[in-house]
């Protein structure tokens, strides 16, 4: 799709039931799902498992000046043994179709991640001859400083296989929740889920975007915004970041590209009852 002078392309990895709702945020219980069911089935929720349905996916943005890739999923041979659908996953899709979408990894010149949980950094390294090496070898990295402080210290092996391999060869550029790459894209500071969680916002021509990361995940968050995810590093301030962005979006009308809304992963906040609910824009 365009947005003034720019053009944006979901790159879908998958899409797949991830968990029961009570175990991905402790609000949703079976009684408190029951009123969403009809209008979360079977889309976002799998009428068949019981669970809620998420998308893996980046965006592709292309400027006049720039080749950008936000998140990058999950990628493979990497570890994520809780998760069946991520675990060393070894089909190419992902590649696949960011080159049907006429993008090759040595066009790349920057990657933005949210933040740095595994589905979002997966594809920021591949493993070459046993060892993790950059997939974007001319691309300079955006990662927030918090994030990375964060990570360094957890020392998790997603951090070890998809983030510490960018860090070594020199690519990473470490900043603030402020930070701008020029009048097009720019970071927005959105803590909670991670404590330097950001937005990247876009404009082009009058046009405004923004992709969320992981503020927000599953629709019935939208008519919710104070059920806060299991993963959220601080629920109650991912709570308020949540309902203060959902407030001014729906006020400003900007897009909203999410990282793990199924179908077309793009649409506009509007206002539903004292919350809110998200209106699909066809891709
Ligand atoms: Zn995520």
């Amino acid at each position: 799709m365009n947005l003034g002078h720019i053009t944006i392309d979901p790159i879908v990895e998958m899409v797949h039931p991830f968990m029961a709702p009570g175990d991905a945020m402790p609000q949703a219980t079976p009684e408190a799902m029951e009123p969403h069911r009809h209008w979360l089935e079977p889309w976002s929720l799998c009428p068949q498992t019981g669970q809620l349905i998420i998308a893996v996916q980046s965006w592709l943005v292309r400027t006049a000046h720039h080749t950008i890739l936000i998140d990058t999923c999950m990628g493979c041979d990497k570890e994520a043994e809780p998760y069946p659908y991520w675990h060393r996953r070894t089909d190419q899709i992902w590649l696949q179709r960011l080159a049907a979408a006429g993008v090759q990894p040595e066009q790349v010149n920057y990657i933005f991640c949210t933040h740095l949980h595994l589905d979002h950094v997966g594809w920021n390294t591949r493993l070459v001859d046993g060892r993790f090496v950059p997939t974007f070898p001319n691309a300079r990295y955006i990662f927030s400083k918090a994030d990375v402080d964060m990570a360094g210290e957890d020392d998790r092996i997603s951090y070890r296989q998809s983030v510490l391999p960018i860090l070594e060869a020199g690519q990473a550029q470490l900043v603030d929740g402020d930070f701008a790459l020029d009048d097009n894209v720019w970071l927005e500071s959105t803590p909670g889920h991670t404590p330097g969680h950001v937005a990247v916002g876009l404009a082009s021509v009058n046009e405004h975007a923004v992709m969320c990361g992981d503020l927000i995940h599953f629709p019935v968050q939208c008519a919710h915004p104070d059920w806060a995810v299991a993963f959220d590093t601080d629920p109650a301030l991912a709570s308020q970041t949540r309902q203060s962005f959902l407030h001014d979006n729906c006020e400003s009308g900007r897009l909203v590209l999410t990282a793990h809304f199924p179908d077309s992963s793009m649409g506009y906040v509007e206002r539903e009852g004292d919350a809110f609910r998200f209106r699909f824009r066809p891709e």
